[in-house]
């Protein structure tokens, strides 16, 4: 029966052979689409907390914008804390700080453990190691898990030190812009800002145009870095999150549908798929940093 019906058929397969060729061209431009670089998505870290002020809370007021916000509510961000530093996680406000930031699904990172911000290269084999393990086991005490993120103070790290983050589980994550706030106390202006991150994310799009930057859950994580101690950028972050998506899209490089990060897992699978991971290698960090210490070594 088939086969008599055969002949019948055969306009019919032909006609539906051309109808799959042309469904197929879309499909190839599809393709070649695909190979352009995935979307960008911010990824948010705030080095130095908590603050430990009475006063005007920096670090409150950086977590009551991260949660509310005119571009996207319930963003979650990275704190590299300093837990043991005076005026920061030693003081009482401090570690309930430090408790909400991870209740409210923030990740919390190591910075430093000692009770000034210690310069890890400074510090010998025995300082060092134990600058790591009651840091780890203070974050541990505030998460429930031990830490897997650490950004050493002054962007400062070696091969010595690395190998240490390294025996504690530590993967170093440093950034691709950023405020350059650290040092600047009260006096920038919004033309700055907006120059500053547009820089940076400028230098960065060569790379994510060759596709040379890590894809995660389909985005293309773009590190950005603030100082919650800093009154200034505590007072003017949800201008900064109205920069970040006003440059990337002067860049013409999309954001992902929610350019925040809001999740927690994905926040860290993000960070972790950014972090250094030859401690030979040379990224340019923010500010005078790179030129500090290449000329130091
Ligand atoms: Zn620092």
């Amino acid at each position: 029966m088939s086969a008599l019906l055969y002949p019948l058929r055969l306009p019919y397969i032909c006609r539906l052979l051309l109808l799959c060729v042309m469904a197929l061209a879309p499909s190839v431009q599809a393709d070649e689409l695909s190979a352009q670089p995935a979307p960008i998505r911010f990824l948010l870290t705030f080095d130095d907390g908590p603050s430990g002020s009475g006063f005007a809370n920096p670090t409150a007021q950086v977590l009551d914008v991260l949660a509310r916000n005119n571009q996207q509510v319930g963003i979650k961000a990275i704190f590299f804390v300093q837990t043991r530093a005076n005026r920061s996680g030693a003081t009482e406000l401090g570690k309930a700080l430090l408790q909400r930031e991870h209740d409210e699904g923030h990740i919390l990172a190591f910075h430093t453990a000692t009770t000034s911000h210690a310069n890890h290269r400074f510090l010998d084999a025995a300082e060092l190691e134990l600058a790591l393990s009651n840091g780890c086991a203070d974050l541990q005490m505030y998460t429930g898990s031990a830490p897997k993120l650490i950004r050493p103070p002054f962007w400062n790290y070696d091969a010595r030190t690395f190998a240490a983050y390294q025996a504690h589980g530590l993967h170093l994550l440093l950034t691709d812009l950023s405020a350059n706030d650290g040092k600047i106390w009260g006096i920038n202006f919004s033309l700055n800002k907006r120059r500053n991150m547009l820089q940076h994310l400028r230098l960065l799009r060569e790379r994510w145009r060759k596709d040379e930057l890590p894809v995660v859950d389909g985005n293309t994580p773009v590190v950005v870095t603030f100082h919650d101690l800093n009154r200034y950028s505590a007072s003017v972050l949800e201008d900064y999150l109205e920069i970040l998506l006003d440059v990337a899209r002067e860049l013409e490089m999309p954001t992902a549908s929610k350019a925040f990060y809001d999740d927690r897992d994905e926040l860290e699978r993000a960070a972790l798929a950014r972090s250094i991971r030859d401690p030979d290698s040379k990224p340019t960090l923010p500010g005078f940093w790179s030129w500090l210490w290449q000329s130091s070594n």
